[in-house]
Protein backbone atom coordinates (compact mmCIF):
# COMPACT_ATOMS: atom_id res chain seq x y z
CA UNK A 1 0.00 0.00 0.00
CA UNK A 2 1.59 3.64 -0.90
CA UNK A 3 0.53 5.46 2.03
CA UNK A 4 1.47 9.08 -0.04
CA UNK A 5 -1.49 8.80 -1.94
CA UNK A 6 -4.10 8.49 0.83
CA UNK A 7 -5.65 11.69 2.73
CA UNK A 8 -5.18 11.04 6.41
CA UNK A 9 -8.76 10.15 6.40
CA UNK A 10 -8.43 7.65 4.03
CA UNK A 11 -5.78 6.19 6.16
CA UNK A 12 -7.05 2.96 7.92
CA UNK A 13 -6.52 1.34 11.60
CA UNK A 14 -5.69 4.66 13.07
CA UNK A 15 -8.35 5.24 15.88
CA UNK A 16 -10.14 8.49 16.12
CA UNK A 17 -10.36 9.72 19.72
CA UNK A 18 -11.84 12.48 21.50
CA UNK A 19 -10.95 15.43 23.01
CA UNK A 20 -11.16 13.56 26.60
CA UNK A 21 -9.38 10.34 25.18
CA UNK A 22 -6.28 12.71 24.36
CA UNK A 23 -6.11 14.13 27.41
CA UNK A 24 -6.33 11.22 29.57
CA UNK A 25 -3.46 9.45 27.26
CA UNK A 26 -1.74 12.60 28.21
CA UNK A 27 -2.60 12.07 31.87
CA UNK A 28 -1.46 8.99 31.98
CA UNK A 29 1.65 9.99 29.72
CA UNK A 30 2.92 12.03 32.61
CA UNK A 31 2.37 9.57 35.40
CA UNK A 32 3.74 6.60 33.86
CA UNK A 33 6.12 8.56 31.31
CA UNK A 34 5.25 5.71 28.64
CA UNK A 35 2.37 4.75 25.75
CA UNK A 36 2.06 2.28 24.04
CA UNK A 37 2.63 2.52 20.06
CA UNK A 38 -1.24 2.29 19.48
CA UNK A 39 -1.74 4.98 21.85
CA UNK A 40 0.94 6.84 20.83
CA UNK A 41 -0.22 6.50 17.09
CA UNK A 42 -3.63 7.68 18.51
CA UNK A 43 -2.05 10.93 20.03
CA UNK A 44 -0.37 12.16 17.59
CA UNK A 45 -2.51 11.78 14.76
CA UNK A 46 -5.83 12.79 17.06
CA UNK A 47 -4.08 16.29 18.14
CA UNK A 48 -5.96 18.98 17.94
CA UNK A 49 -4.94 23.03 19.36
CA UNK A 50 -6.36 22.30 22.81
CA UNK A 51 -4.78 19.11 23.55
CA UNK A 52 -1.57 20.85 22.37
CA UNK A 53 -2.33 23.44 25.08
CA UNK A 54 -3.33 20.70 27.80
CA UNK A 55 0.02 19.13 27.03
CA UNK A 56 2.11 22.27 27.04
CA UNK A 57 0.95 23.32 30.65
CA UNK A 58 1.70 19.66 32.14
CA UNK A 59 5.18 19.68 29.96
CA UNK A 60 6.26 23.20 30.75
CA UNK A 61 5.38 21.84 34.47
CA UNK A 62 7.63 19.04 33.96
CA UNK A 63 10.46 20.88 32.34
CA UNK A 64 10.25 23.59 35.80
CA UNK A 65 10.26 20.76 37.84
CA UNK A 66 13.63 19.59 37.11
CA UNK A 67 15.53 22.99 35.57
CA UNK A 68 13.94 25.62 36.81
CA UNK A 69 13.47 28.33 34.09
CA UNK A 70 17.29 27.83 32.86
CA UNK A 71 18.34 27.59 29.40
CA UNK A 72 21.38 25.76 28.98
CA UNK A 73 23.40 27.19 26.15
CA UNK A 74 25.89 24.74 23.88
CA UNK A 75 28.56 26.89 21.19
CA UNK A 76 27.77 25.31 18.06
CA UNK A 77 31.18 25.00 16.02
CA UNK A 78 30.23 23.86 12.17
CA UNK A 79 33.73 22.89 11.40
CA UNK A 80 33.32 21.33 8.15
CA UNK A 81 30.66 21.10 5.67
CA UNK A 82 32.32 17.97 3.26
CA UNK A 83 30.51 14.73 3.54
CA UNK A 84 31.29 11.47 2.40
CA UNK A 85 27.00 10.89 2.20
CA UNK A 86 24.17 11.57 0.03
CA UNK A 87 21.73 12.03 2.29
CA UNK A 88 18.10 12.92 0.22
CA UNK A 89 17.41 15.64 2.49
CA UNK A 90 20.66 17.79 3.58
CA UNK A 91 21.76 20.96 1.85
CA UNK A 92 25.51 19.40 1.97
CA UNK A 93 25.53 16.08 0.65
CA UNK A 94 27.92 14.82 -1.46
CA UNK A 95 25.93 15.48 -5.07
CA UNK A 96 25.58 18.51 -4.56
CA UNK A 97 27.97 20.45 -6.82
CA UNK A 98 26.64 24.05 -5.77
CA UNK A 99 27.79 23.87 -2.25
CA UNK A 100 30.80 25.87 -1.50
CA UNK A 101 32.50 23.38 0.56
CA UNK A 102 35.18 24.40 3.71
CA UNK A 103 36.91 23.17 6.61
CA UNK A 104 38.20 24.98 9.41
CA UNK A 105 41.73 24.50 10.52
CA UNK A 106 42.72 23.23 14.22
CA UNK A 107 43.18 27.06 14.98
CA UNK A 108 40.27 28.33 13.90
CA UNK A 109 38.08 25.61 15.77
CA UNK A 110 39.96 26.90 18.83
CA UNK A 111 39.83 30.47 18.33
CA UNK A 112 36.30 29.39 17.93
CA UNK A 113 36.20 28.00 21.55
CA UNK A 114 38.19 30.60 23.06
CA UNK A 115 35.35 33.53 21.29
CA UNK A 116 32.89 31.13 22.84
CA UNK A 117 34.30 30.78 26.47
CA UNK A 118 34.69 34.56 26.73
CA UNK A 119 31.34 34.58 25.83
CA UNK A 120 30.16 32.20 28.84
CA UNK A 121 29.91 28.77 26.61
CA UNK A 122 30.88 26.20 28.80
CA UNK A 123 29.93 23.41 26.13
CA UNK A 124 31.08 23.39 22.25
CA UNK A 125 29.50 21.28 19.61
CA UNK A 126 31.64 20.34 16.72
CA UNK A 127 29.22 19.31 14.13
CA UNK A 128 30.30 18.51 10.43
CA UNK A 129 29.82 16.49 7.22
CA UNK A 130 31.76 13.18 7.68
CA UNK A 131 34.59 14.51 6.26
CA UNK A 132 37.37 11.99 5.51
CA UNK A 133 39.84 14.56 5.66
CA UNK A 134 39.33 14.53 9.49
CA UNK A 135 41.18 11.68 10.11
CA UNK A 136 40.52 9.87 13.80
CA UNK A 137 44.46 11.44 14.19
CA UNK A 138 43.07 14.52 13.51
CA UNK A 139 40.03 14.60 15.41
CA UNK A 140 41.52 13.54 19.04
CA UNK A 141 44.32 15.62 18.49
CA UNK A 142 41.43 18.56 18.44
CA UNK A 143 39.72 16.80 21.01
CA UNK A 144 43.09 16.56 23.39
CA UNK A 145 43.81 20.01 22.58
CA UNK A 146 40.27 21.49 23.55
CA UNK A 147 40.20 19.52 26.44
CA UNK A 148 43.86 20.66 28.17
CA UNK A 149 42.89 24.23 26.99
CA UNK A 150 38.97 24.16 28.68
CA UNK A 151 39.28 21.64 31.51
CA UNK A 152 35.81 22.90 32.92
CA UNK A 153 34.01 22.54 29.29
CA UNK A 154 31.97 19.87 27.92
CA UNK A 155 33.58 18.88 24.41
CA UNK A 156 30.51 17.28 22.30
CA UNK A 157 30.96 15.71 18.68
CA UNK A 158 28.77 15.33 16.22
CA UNK A 159 30.30 13.98 13.18
CA UNK A 160 28.38 10.83 12.37
CA UNK A 161 28.59 6.94 12.01
CA UNK A 162 32.20 5.83 13.09
CA UNK A 163 33.53 2.64 13.89
CA UNK A 164 33.32 2.19 17.75
CA UNK A 165 37.35 2.10 18.08
CA UNK A 166 36.77 5.64 16.49
CA UNK A 167 34.57 6.90 19.47
CA UNK A 168 36.63 5.09 22.36
CA UNK A 169 39.78 7.20 21.17
CA UNK A 170 37.61 10.58 21.21
CA UNK A 171 35.90 9.81 24.38
CA UNK A 172 39.64 8.57 25.72
CA UNK A 173 41.26 11.92 24.72
CA UNK A 174 38.66 13.80 26.38
CA UNK A 175 35.37 14.62 24.49
CA UNK A 176 32.08 13.90 26.76
CA UNK A 177 29.16 13.86 24.92
CA UNK A 178 27.84 12.48 20.98
CA UNK A 179 25.44 13.63 19.08
CA UNK A 180 23.75 11.60 16.49
CA UNK A 181 20.24 11.90 15.52
CA UNK A 182 18.48 8.14 14.39
CA UNK A 183 16.84 10.09 11.57
CA UNK A 184 13.59 8.10 11.60
CA UNK A 185 13.60 4.34 13.69
CA UNK A 186 11.41 2.79 10.75
CA UNK A 187 13.63 1.00 8.47
CA UNK A 188 11.54 0.91 5.59
CA UNK A 189 11.12 4.99 6.17
CA UNK A 190 14.71 5.37 6.86
CA UNK A 191 15.62 3.75 3.16
CA UNK A 192 13.18 6.69 1.31
CA UNK A 193 15.64 9.01 3.05
CA UNK A 194 18.79 7.79 2.11
CA UNK A 195 21.07 6.12 -0.36
CA UNK A 196 21.14 2.18 -0.03
CA UNK A 197 24.72 2.54 1.72
CA UNK A 198 23.28 3.84 5.16
CA UNK A 199 20.87 2.16 7.08
CA UNK A 200 18.51 2.61 10.14
CA UNK A 201 20.26 -0.40 11.77
CA UNK A 202 23.65 0.55 11.72
CA UNK A 203 22.60 4.33 13.03
CA UNK A 204 21.04 2.40 16.24
CA UNK A 205 24.27 0.24 16.39
CA UNK A 206 26.42 3.40 16.48
CA UNK A 207 24.41 4.96 19.26
CA UNK A 208 24.66 2.13 21.80
CA UNK A 209 27.97 1.73 21.21
CA UNK A 210 28.30 5.30 22.33
CA UNK A 211 26.19 4.45 25.18
CA UNK A 212 28.04 1.63 26.23
CA UNK A 213 31.56 3.79 26.05
CA UNK A 214 29.94 5.98 28.30
CA UNK A 215 29.50 8.88 26.12
CA UNK A 216 26.16 11.45 27.31
CA UNK A 217 24.18 10.40 24.19
CA UNK A 218 22.08 12.96 21.80
CA UNK A 219 19.72 11.40 19.37
CA UNK A 220 16.27 12.63 17.70
CA UNK A 221 14.75 12.93 14.79
CA UNK A 222 13.37 15.13 11.71
CA UNK A 223 9.56 16.14 12.12
CA UNK A 224 7.96 15.62 8.90
CA UNK A 225 10.27 14.35 6.73
CA UNK A 226 8.83 12.92 3.52
CA UNK A 227 6.94 10.15 3.66
CA UNK A 228 6.55 10.04 7.59
CA UNK A 229 3.49 8.86 9.32
CA UNK A 230 2.25 8.88 12.76
CA UNK A 231 3.11 5.06 13.40
CA UNK A 232 6.89 6.46 12.37
CA UNK A 233 6.86 9.34 15.01
CA UNK A 234 5.07 6.46 17.53
CA UNK A 235 8.17 4.54 16.63
CA UNK A 236 10.36 7.13 17.21
CA UNK A 237 8.84 7.77 20.53
CA UNK A 238 8.86 4.24 21.32
CA UNK A 239 12.88 3.86 20.32
CA UNK A 240 13.66 7.11 22.60
CA UNK A 241 12.05 5.00 25.59
CA UNK A 242 14.25 2.01 25.01
CA UNK A 243 17.47 4.26 24.03
CA UNK A 244 17.00 6.46 27.44
CA UNK A 245 19.31 9.73 26.00
CA UNK A 246 20.48 12.57 27.77
CA UNK A 247 19.59 14.60 24.74
CA UNK A 248 17.15 14.57 22.28
CA UNK A 249 16.91 17.28 19.00
CA UNK A 250 14.50 17.72 16.94
CA UNK A 251 13.51 19.93 14.52
CA UNK A 252 10.77 20.40 11.36
CA UNK A 253 12.60 18.91 7.89
CA UNK A 254 12.90 22.14 5.86
CA UNK A 255 13.83 21.50 2.40
CA UNK A 256 16.61 22.59 0.53
CA UNK A 257 16.33 23.40 -3.25
CA UNK A 258 20.03 21.17 -4.59
CA UNK A 259 18.53 18.08 -3.25
CA UNK A 260 16.42 15.27 -4.24
CA UNK A 261 13.64 16.62 -1.54
CA UNK A 262 13.62 20.20 -2.73
CA UNK A 263 10.09 19.96 -4.26
CA UNK A 264 8.57 18.16 -0.74
CA UNK A 265 6.56 20.25 2.02
CA UNK A 266 8.35 21.38 5.18
CA UNK A 267 7.53 20.49 8.44
CA UNK A 268 5.08 22.07 10.43
CA UNK A 269 5.73 24.28 13.65
CA UNK A 270 2.30 23.14 15.13
CA UNK A 271 3.55 19.36 15.12
CA UNK A 272 7.38 19.79 16.09
CA UNK A 273 6.28 21.63 19.18
CA UNK A 274 3.99 18.73 19.53
CA UNK A 275 6.46 16.32 19.95
CA UNK A 276 8.64 18.55 22.28
CA UNK A 277 5.70 18.26 24.71
CA UNK A 278 5.41 14.49 24.09
CA UNK A 279 9.51 13.88 24.64
CA UNK A 280 9.60 15.99 27.60
CA UNK A 281 6.44 13.92 29.58
CA UNK A 282 8.04 10.75 28.57
CA UNK A 283 11.95 11.77 29.37
CA UNK A 284 11.36 14.25 32.33
CA UNK A 285 15.30 14.99 32.56
CA UNK A 286 16.09 15.09 28.66
CA UNK A 287 18.03 17.95 27.41
CA UNK A 288 15.50 19.00 24.54
CA UNK A 289 16.67 21.76 22.37
CA UNK A 290 14.81 24.60 20.41
CA UNK A 291 16.56 24.04 17.21
CA UNK A 292 17.87 26.37 14.64
CA UNK A 293 15.61 24.36 12.01
CA UNK A 294 13.04 25.69 14.63
CA UNK A 295 14.11 29.00 14.70
CA UNK A 296 14.21 29.25 10.93
CA UNK A 297 10.72 28.06 10.44
CA UNK A 298 9.02 30.94 12.46
CA UNK A 299 10.00 34.31 13.68
CA UNK A 300 9.69 32.85 17.57
CA UNK A 301 9.88 29.10 16.76
CA UNK A 302 12.69 29.03 20.01
CA UNK A 303 10.23 30.50 21.95
CA UNK A 304 7.38 27.95 21.26
CA UNK A 305 9.92 25.03 21.72
CA UNK A 306 10.56 26.93 25.14
CA UNK A 307 6.95 26.64 25.91
CA UNK A 308 6.77 23.26 24.85
CA UNK A 309 9.09 21.89 27.13
CA UNK A 310 12.84 22.38 25.50
CA UNK A 311 15.84 24.09 27.98
CA UNK A 312 18.60 24.19 25.53
CA UNK A 313 19.43 26.62 22.94
CA UNK A 314 22.67 25.99 20.60
CA UNK A 315 23.79 29.39 19.12
CA UNK A 316 26.15 29.28 16.46
CA UNK A 317 29.95 29.42 16.76
CA UNK A 318 31.12 29.47 13.89
CA UNK A 319 33.18 31.92 12.22
CA UNK A 320 31.09 34.68 10.08
CA UNK A 321 32.27 33.44 6.76
CA UNK A 322 31.79 30.04 6.52
CA UNK A 323 28.36 30.25 8.51
CA UNK A 324 26.47 30.48 4.96
CA UNK A 325 28.02 27.82 3.46
CA UNK A 326 26.85 24.91 5.79
CA UNK A 327 23.88 25.28 4.26
CA UNK A 328 21.75 21.96 5.40
CA UNK A 329 18.37 23.52 4.15
CA UNK A 330 17.12 26.87 2.56
CA UNK A 331 16.90 29.75 4.67
CA UNK A 332 18.65 28.75 7.60
CA UNK A 333 19.62 31.04 10.51
CA UNK A 334 22.99 32.15 10.49
CA UNK A 335 23.17 35.67 11.55
CA UNK A 336 21.20 38.18 13.65
CA UNK A 337 20.38 36.35 17.58
CA UNK A 338 21.17 32.96 16.00
CA UNK A 339 24.93 34.34 16.02
CA UNK A 340 26.69 33.84 19.27
CA UNK A 341 27.31 37.64 19.88
CA UNK A 342 23.76 37.90 19.97
CA UNK A 343 23.73 35.91 23.27
CA UNK A 344 22.03 38.56 24.98
CA UNK A 345 19.39 39.65 22.81
CA UNK A 346 18.38 36.00 22.69
CA UNK A 347 18.47 36.39 26.81
CA UNK A 348 16.53 39.43 26.17
CA UNK A 349 13.78 37.16 23.76
CA UNK A 350 14.02 34.40 26.89
CA UNK A 351 13.44 37.35 29.77
CA UNK A 352 9.86 38.21 27.76
CA UNK A 353 8.45 34.67 28.14
CA UNK A 354 10.00 34.29 31.54
CA UNK A 355 12.86 32.23 31.10
CA UNK A 356 17.29 32.89 30.84
CA UNK A 357 20.11 31.90 29.74
CA UNK A 358 22.48 29.50 32.79
CA UNK A 359 26.06 29.72 32.21
CA UNK A 360 27.02 26.34 32.96
CA UNK A 361 28.11 23.14 31.45
CA UNK A 362 24.58 22.29 31.67
CA UNK A 363 24.72 18.49 32.24
CA UNK A 364 21.78 16.41 32.09
CA UNK A 365 20.50 15.37 35.22
CA UNK A 366 19.58 11.65 33.58
CA UNK A 367 22.48 10.56 35.42
CA UNK A 368 22.64 7.24 33.53
CA UNK A 369 26.24 8.14 31.94
CA UNK A 370 27.10 11.24 33.69
CA UNK A 371 30.19 9.91 35.32
CA UNK A 372 31.80 10.86 32.07
CA UNK A 373 35.14 12.58 32.56
CA UNK A 374 35.88 16.18 32.35
N1 LIG B 1 26.99 14.52 9.76
C1 LIG B 1 26.44 14.61 11.09
C2 LIG B 1 25.72 15.92 11.33
C3 LIG B 1 24.49 16.05 10.47
S1 LIG B 1 23.75 17.65 10.39
C4 LIG B 1 25.56 13.41 11.33
O1 LIG B 1 25.42 12.61 10.43
O2 LIG B 1 25.04 13.26 12.42
C5 LIG B 1 22.70 17.59 11.79
C6 LIG B 1 21.23 17.26 11.55
O3 LIG B 1 20.62 18.19 10.68
C7 LIG B 1 20.94 15.94 10.89
O4 LIG B 1 21.06 14.88 11.80
C8 LIG B 1 19.52 16.13 10.35
O5 LIG B 1 18.55 15.61 11.26
C9 LIG B 1 19.39 17.65 10.25
N2 LIG B 1 19.10 18.05 8.88
C10 LIG B 1 19.82 17.81 7.76
N3 LIG B 1 19.17 18.26 6.67
C11 LIG B 1 18.02 18.80 7.10
C12 LIG B 1 16.90 19.41 6.46
N4 LIG B 1 16.86 19.54 5.14
N5 LIG B 1 15.88 19.87 7.23
C13 LIG B 1 15.92 19.73 8.56
N6 LIG B 1 16.93 19.15 9.22
C14 LIG B 1 17.97 18.69 8.51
Amino acid sequence: MNRQILTDSEIPMIPVISESEGKSLIDRLEQTRALSRAEWTALIHGRTPSLAEYLFERARRTRIRYYGKDIYIRGLIEFTNYCRNDCYYCGIRKSNKNAVRYRLSKDQILSCCETGYQLGFRTFVLQGGEDGWFTEDRITDIVSEIRRRFPDCAITLSIGELPRESYRRFFDAGADRYLLRHETYDSAHYSRLHPASLSASHRQKCLWDLKELGYQVGTGFMVGSPYQTAENLADDMLFLKELNPQMVGIGPFLPHHDTPFAGQPAGTLELTVFMLGLIRLMLPKVLLPATTALGTIAEDGREQGILAGANVVMPNLSPAQVRENYLLYDNKLCTGDEAAESLKILDERFCAIGYHIAVSRGDSLNTENSDAPG
